[in-house]
């Protein structure tokens, strides 16, 4: 046989095969070559090709990669990439204004600019119990998450009213078509006794386009009901830039070199990591044309790359949790919009083990991702919320309530274990006593000229005010060495 009548035979074997799926001929152990489609195929023996030596001989070029040398961590941690993406620090009401808003509101609430805190769909999901999660995982968008401020397994025992008041309050925005919307309190998939633990948000489903487009546009919601304020939130699939904490002796308040050189002994442990490496080398391979594979040279560039964005933030201890770590929180672009991809990279990051920075000092890897138990942010501790007393004529919870709650917090035994003064005597109304009538500047708080005393004469019906909660709570305060001062500087 002819070179010229091997070769054709040979392109006749894969088209043949290649009527179907796409298949490659294999190489058996004897040299021969086999196809998975060859029982379709009828070739007589004496054609098989066998002969390993007749096969040409393609010298592999030899690629020459130039060798990749690590940079600097000090200077790769000075200037962090991806700024233009970076999601936190965003304000409510700067996308496009709705087609379609509100003509008013029955149950006034502040409408003004404030910072939108940036929770990812599995955090809102964290103990929400499966059947509910994954209905609202698959069906993300029919859900919006309304988290109260505040939210946690302890929050309806203290606030058994709360719920209601949203309820009203949604009930209350004029808008012609708002869906046939219900509001679903997120069931725990496991109780714990942690009152700040999650499920935080109810789930608000049902609602029309315009209904939901109001919402996500205003975002934040402060209302006067105890309780009752409330972010809402799409449940978004993007991975959240959360990468870990840091714990240790290293991490102290200072300047933003301590800061950088935490950082730079952390990109040297992650860029030498086996197992960050080898998920970043077979994310590469799954996914050639990604930006991080394209750029790379190879995949140790690739993690120094992954790194390229990450950010460091100083936390001190959060006294409202009764908490005395310094942290330091590490943000950073995601490395994939996949779920698992990112779980598998994050969880391997979070893997180091402790480590000592260029002054010796130890830092401790912490996945923990307990942030601000009030609005549940990860970039700031409680006591720094910047929500509670923003100024005059906010509707939302005072210094004085999230005192009243805090020590509410710290005695809690856990669901249903407790019950509330307020629970005896409030019963449960339909919804808030509010001001009545449509409140003719959008809902803007007016008349509230002091919020501590705003809870008094409001009508007799109305269960005890907030001053009565503080009176019976504020025999000890429990801010520790933070507490605020009269004034409330301390919550700056
Ligand atoms: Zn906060």
């Amino acid at each position: 046989m002819s070179i010229t009548e091997r070769t054709a035979k040979k392109q006749k074997l894969v088209s043949t095969a290649s009527s179907g799926t796409i298949s490659r001929p294999e190489e058996t152990e004897d040299g021969t070559l086999t196809h998975k489609n060859d029982s379709l195929i009828q070739i007589p023996d004496n054609e098989v090709i066998d002969e390993r030596e007749s096969r040409p001989q393609v010298p592999i070029p030899k690629r020459t990669m130039p060798p990749y040398t690590l940079p600097d961590p000090l200077e790769h941690s000075r200037t962090p990439s991806h700024d233009d993406v970076f999601p936190y620090g965003k304000r409510n009401k700067t996308s496009s204004v709705p087609a379609v808003m509100p003509a008013g509101y029955s149950v006034p609430f502040t409408d003004d600019n404030y910072e939108v805190p940036v929770i990812s769909k599995s955090r809102i999901l964290d103990n929400v119990h499966h059947e509910q999660r994954t209905l609202i995982n698959d069906n993300a968008d029919d859900f919006i998450a309304i988290l109260p401020f505040g939210g946690g397994q302890g929050w309806s025992d203290a606030y058994p009213n709360a719920a209601g008041a949203i309820r009203a309050f949604i009930d209350g925005i004029d808008l012609e078509d708002k869906g046939s919307w219900d509001l679903v309190p997120a069931r725990p998939a496991r109780a714990r006794k942690d009152f700040w633990a999650a499920p935080w948000a109810l789930f608000l489903t049902g609602c029309s386009t315009d209904l939901r487009n109001f919402l996500l546009y205003q975002a934040v919601f402060p209302l006067h009901e105890p309780g009752a304020s409330f972010f809402a939130l799409p449940l978004s699939d993007d991975p959240n830039w959360f990468w870990l904490k840091l714990t240790g002796d290293g991490v102290s308040e200072g300047k933003e070199v301590k800061k950088l050189e935490a950082m730079a002994a952390l990109k040297r442990k992650i860029w030498s990591n086996k197992d960050v490496l080898k998920v970043v080398r077979a994310y590469q391979a799954k996914e050639p044309q990604s930006e991080l594979a394209m750029k790379a040279t190879s995949p140790q560039h690739a993690v120094v790359d992954l790194t390229k964005s990450f950010r460091i933030i100083y936390n001190p201890p959060d006294t409202h949790r009764g908490n005395n770590e310094h942290r330091y929180i590490i943000l950073g672009r995601p490395m994939s919009q996949d779920k698992s991809e990112q779980a598998g990279v994050k969880s391997a990051v979070q893997g180091i083990k402790p480590f000592v920075s260029r002054s010796g000092r130890f830092f401790n890897v912490n996945k923990d991702t307990s942030g601000c138990i009030w609005c549940k942010s990860d970039l700031h501790v409680s006591q720094d919320c910047p929500y509670p007393n923003v100024g005059e004529g906010w509707c939302g919870p005072t210094r004085e309530e999230l005192e009243w709650l805090a020590q509410k917090a710290r005695a809690w035994k856990g669901p249903r274990a407790e019950e509330g003064p307020q629970r005896e005597v409030r019963g449960t109304p339909e919804r808030p006593r509010g001001r009545g009538g449509r409140s003719p500047n959008r809902g803007r708080a007016r008349g509230y000229p002091d919020q501590r005393g705003r809870g008094r004469g409001r009508g007799q019906n109305r269960g005890p005010s907030r001053d009565d909660w503080y009176d019976a709570a504020a025999a000890t305060s429990y801010w520790g060495p933070q507490q605020p001062s009269a004034d409330g500087s301390g919550w700056d």
